[in-house]
């Protein structure tokens, strides 16, 4: 069946770009970058649900040798959307947090002395 072949070749490019994010990740990537790898993954999940969703509604009239594959492009998915999820874990860690008013929450300009909210001093 050539629909499933793609879908099956499609599925293990993911698994293997999947890794390559992953290895890559242990080098310090640059936000931009990561961000960018995460709008490609994001994409790859939504083609990859949509396959999914074909593949099940075939199975659902009656093709049952379908359970395999769908599981298989479940679990392949499942990977991409882990993957993204480290890449937005390591955007946080890269990004500091700026800092707030600790009377109103706002966010502070750099090297602000009093809040331009409410005028509470900040303290370091
Ligand atoms: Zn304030």
């Amino acid at each position: 069946m050539e629909f499933i072949k793609n879908i099956s070749e499609k599925a293990r490019d993911i698994g293997e770009k999947a890794k390559e994010i992953t290895k890559r990740s242990g080098e310090l990537l640059e936000v931009t970058k990561m961000r960018y790898e995460i709008s490609k993954l994001e994409k790859i999940m939504v083609n990859n649900i949509e396959a999914i969703g074909e593949l099940y509604y075939r199975k659902f009239k009656g093709e049952e040798e379908l359970s395999a594959e769908i599981e298989r492009l479940c679990q392949a998915t499942r990977g991409v959307e882990q993957d993204i999820q480290k890449l937005r874990e390591q955007i946080e860690k890269l990004m500091p947090k700026p800092a707030v008013c600790s009377q109103c929450g706002t966010e502070l300009p750099e090297g602000a002395n009093y809040c331009p909210n409410c005028g509470t001093r900040v303290v370091e």
